[in-house]
């Protein structure tokens, strides 16, 4: 399948970041070379190894792939759903070859095997566009667990969210901050797309932009020991500190530059439910500016108001969140190049007060709204702050407020690989795209909570479960 061009094809799957780090050209070969599939010879575009995903300077080994799999499958299904035609194919089956679809009801390789699933309905694996994998409940009240949890022990439990995650279907998320676990989030990806560990592939953040008093700078601790402990986010308090912050993510290897462009509900008006905003559209134009630069897109945790405004302005990727939404950022964002992520569910979990009721209330009549006004929706949760492995509740939210079964899961699948740059390689079951595949019980176009009974899941081309013949992953597994 055709890829669409991305306008940052230079650093999406291929190493010549490290010269532009270096301050040389990307040359003109650097672009995506297309894998050829050994069976018919002919290349497939859109489907490589996940370690050429890897940016620098994770990749620093002469050997990208160092295992080459070539193990063929037949899945047969009841449904096989395409989510961006919205085709159900009824009794057919996908061919997997390798890490690579070839298609549905394609030519089938000699010595394949064949998976038979009955009644399910088979699709593309889930993309969740916003999660936390080292973030848990404990971590959000006082005493931080920067304070008392090391790194690596986060890393650990980073690797326990993201089996959880790969459990439910989701074979793809976009980790927005690893919540000052020292840059967890590009180890675990590195480890996951070399097959070390089972996970979902990775697309991550890092740490975030902030500012001093804002969101994520850690209120509450003792101002003497503040400079020691690991920070959950970096401080932008000058225009001059936004472009060397930027870069310093680049450095680190983030695949993307997320930032708070409103801070918390603490410094919401309980009143007017106006948020405060950090940051205004001519710094977020330098940060936005500075990130394409590179190649990386930009997210920004907004909840509403006018930083939202200069978000969409300045061309930001996404806006997280949103509960806030005036009228005018709807109309703004159904006439921008911008997504929304809305997360309904991280808030649904948590209505305590009366603030908190008002607040989803809010998250509620904006998500119609913006359903009506025809504003790009792509699929996220900010799972972490709530248990891993049960963020599929969003999709029960998004139809509860009116989204369509197959619109919900556009989001998770087509529409998510539009918002990643990475249309045609996963969030669809065609020829050439990366062997990313869940199958549900039952037929979540009918009724979206089949959604949740996940009986089959295959990453990157290896069967992660398969509860007809009682499959789980053990540590086999591991590729390495
Ligand atoms: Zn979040």
């Amino acid at each position: 399948m055709a890829r669409r061009a991305s306008p940052f094809p230079s650093l999406r799957r291929t190493l010549p970041g490290l010269l532009l780090l270096a301050g040389v050209s990307a040359p003109a070969s650097a672009a995506i070379q297309p894998h050829v599939n050994q069976t018919q010879g002919q290349p497939v575009s859109g489907c490589t190894a996940r370690t050429e995903n890897l940016k620098p300077p994770q990749v620093p080994f002469g050997q990208q792939n160092p295992v080459a799999e070539d193990k063929a499958y037949v899945l047969r299904a009841a449904r096989i759903l395409e989510p961006a035609s919205g085709q159900v194919t009824q009794g057919g089956y996908v061919v997997v070859r390798g890490t690579c679809i070839l298609g549905v009801n394609a030519a089938i390789p000699a010595g394949a095997e064949t998976v038979e699933l009955g009644d399910v309905t088979l699709m593309p694996g889930l993309i969740d566009l916003h999660t936390h994998l080292f973030l848990r409940d404990e971590d959000q009240v006082w005493p931080y667990s920067i304070l008392w949890k090391t790194s690596p022990y986060r890393t650990i439990e980073g690797v326990d969210a993201a089996i959880k995650t790969l459990n439910i279907g989701f074979t793809t998320v976009r980790d927005l901050d690893d919540e000052g676990a020292l840059d967890s989030d590009t180890a675990l990806r590195d480890a996951i797309a070399r097959g070390v560990v089972p996970g979902p592939q990775m697309i991550v953040a890092g740490v975030p932009l902030t500012i001093t008093g804002g969101d994520m700078n850690l209120p509450l601790v003792n101002p003497e020991i503040q400079p020691h402990v690991p920070q959950p986010a970096e401080m932008i308090d000058s225009d001059a500190a936004i472009v060397p912050a930027v870069r310093e993510r680049i450095k680190r290897g983030s695949d993307l530059i997320k930032v708070y462009v409103t801070s918390t509900r603490r410094q919401t008006d309980p009143v007017t439910m106006m948020p405060f905003s950090q940051f205004d559209v001519q710094q977020m134009r330098t940060i936005v500016q500075e990130a394409h630069r590179y190649g990386r897109d930009v997210a920004a945790h907004g909840y509403g108001g006018p930083a939202v405004e200069a978000a969409v302005a300045a061309g930001v990727r996404t806006i997280e969140h949103g509960p806030l939404l005036t009228d005018q950022n709807i109309a703004s964002l159904a006439k921008s190049d911008t997504y929304w992520v809305p997360t309904l569910i991280t808030y649904a979990v948590r209505q305590n007060t009366d603030f908190e009721k008002r607040f989803v209330a809010h998250h509620r009549d904006a998500f119609r709204k913006a359903l009506k006004a025809g504003v790009k929706i792509g699929f996220g949760t900010d799972v972490g702050s709530f248990p891993h492995g049960t963020q599929n509740g969003e999709f029960d939210l998004m139809v509860s407020y009116g989204m369509k079964p197959l619109d919900a899961i556009r989001a998770a699948t087509s529409v998510a690989a539009t918002v990643l740059r990475l249309d045609g390689q996963v969030g669809t079951l065609a020829a050439g795209s990366d062997a990313d595949i869940v199958a549900v019980a039952g037929d979540p176009l009918q009724a979206i909570a089949d959604i949740h009974k996940v009986r089959f899941v295959m990453t990157d081309g290896r069967i992660f479960r398969n509860d007809v013949t009682d499959q789980r992953f053990d540590w086999e597994w591991s590729r390495r």
